[in-house]
């Protein structure tokens, strides 16, 4: 059946023990309804709770739901990236686990397609339930990544969305480390749109997205996507020395022609933690870059597949 299914969409799961039943039955009577073969791949990214356990009951009973089971946690994006390489549809369909977007968007997004769009992205119009803090941050960083990126990443979308097989192709044959799945689909190009949606509160259960992982996905997203951060020490670099070389100036003209030069130890602690200062910042704006390609110079395996159920055979594109 590899191969053959019209619809594949992929649900990545940490944690996800009280959201999956509901999840599958939503997803199933959606699905059921375009009235086209499909199948649900399912990630487990390494939880510690019974969602693998879960999961394998279902598929035990529904052959068109599939399990990959990682050997441990490898994060969102990369469990995303795994439930690509293994779909076997003609269009995939990427959703979150806890129902924040709403599957009944499915049927919409796949009449876009079949329109002839190649990607179709779920656009929020509002963000229900979500802390002052997640929805401040979340609208500054993207902000702040347009700014930033040559490539145009749509504002206020997450990873809710459909591709067509080519675009889910091009993704799965770009295999680094650090992966920004929104920001790497708008690189692909093709015809893209958008529908929107009120994304939702979680039913259940807790973010599996803290603080440090937020900070994570945010400088994987700046670093794969723009090296102005690198160009930052060259432009600091020369608006601090002309500042400088005008001091030079006042202070030559005090020395020699005033009599007013043995104060200056404000200024010069003021100059000596600034430049300190702005010297480290650089250098761990330098180390992100470096720490990234040492990464992606190992060539290591992007996850581990302890398990998977339901699948015939390995697909040729999944490079495990
Ligand atoms: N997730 C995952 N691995 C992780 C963290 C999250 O597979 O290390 C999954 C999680 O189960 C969910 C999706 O990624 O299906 C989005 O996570 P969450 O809803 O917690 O993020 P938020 O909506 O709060 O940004
Ligand atoms: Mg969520």
């Amino acid at each position: 059946m590899n191969g053959t299914c019209f619809l594949s969409v992929v649900v990545p799961m940490y944690n996800e023990q009280e959201v999956i039943e509901t999840t599958y039955r939503r997803l199933t009577s959606v699905l059921e309804s375009i009235g086209e073969s499909y199948e649900l791949v399912l990630v487990n990214d390494g939880s510690r709770d019974k969602t693998a356990e879960i999961v394998r009951g279902i598929c035990a009973s529904d052959p068109r739901v599939k399990l990959i089971d990682f050997s441990r946690n490898f994060g969102h994006q990369i469990a995303v990236t795994a439930g690509m390489d293994f779909a076997s549809g003609r269009a995939v369909v990427l959703i979150d686990a806890d129902l924040q977007d709403p599957p009944e968007l499915i049927p919409e997004m796949v009449a876009r397609w079949r329109e002839g769009y190649d990607v179709v992205y779920g656009k929020r119009a509002a963000r229900k339930g979500e802390t002052w803090f997640k929805k401040v941050t979340a609208a500054a960083f993207y902000r702040l990544l347009r700014s930033l990126t040559s490539v145009n990443i749509p504002l206020d979308t997450g990873d809710f969305r459909l591709m067509d097989r080519k675009v889910c192709d091009t993704l799965s044959s770009m295999r680094e480390n650090s992966r920004f799945i929104r920001g790497m689909v708008s690189w692909a190009g093709f015809r893209q749109t958008y529908v929107e949606y009120v994304r939702e509160e979680r039913f259940a259960g807790e973010t599996k997205y803290p603080l440090s992982k937020m900070i994570r996905l945010s400088l994987d997203a700046i670093t794969s996507f723009s090296t102005k951060p690198l160009k930052l020490a060259g432009i600091l670099g020369f608006l601090l020395s002309a500042a400088g070389f005008i001091y030079l100036l006042v202070v030559l003209y005090q020395r020699l022609f005033t009599d007013s030069t043995t104060q200056g130890w404000t200024s010069l602690i003021v100059i000596s933690l600034l430049f300190h200062g702005i010297t480290l910042s650089l250098l761990g704006v330098l180390g992100e870059y470096i720490g990234r390609t040492y990464e992606e110079a190992k060539r290591r395996p992007l996850y581990v597949v302890a398990d998977r159920v339901n699948f015939e055979a390995k697909p040729e594109s999944a490079q495990e």
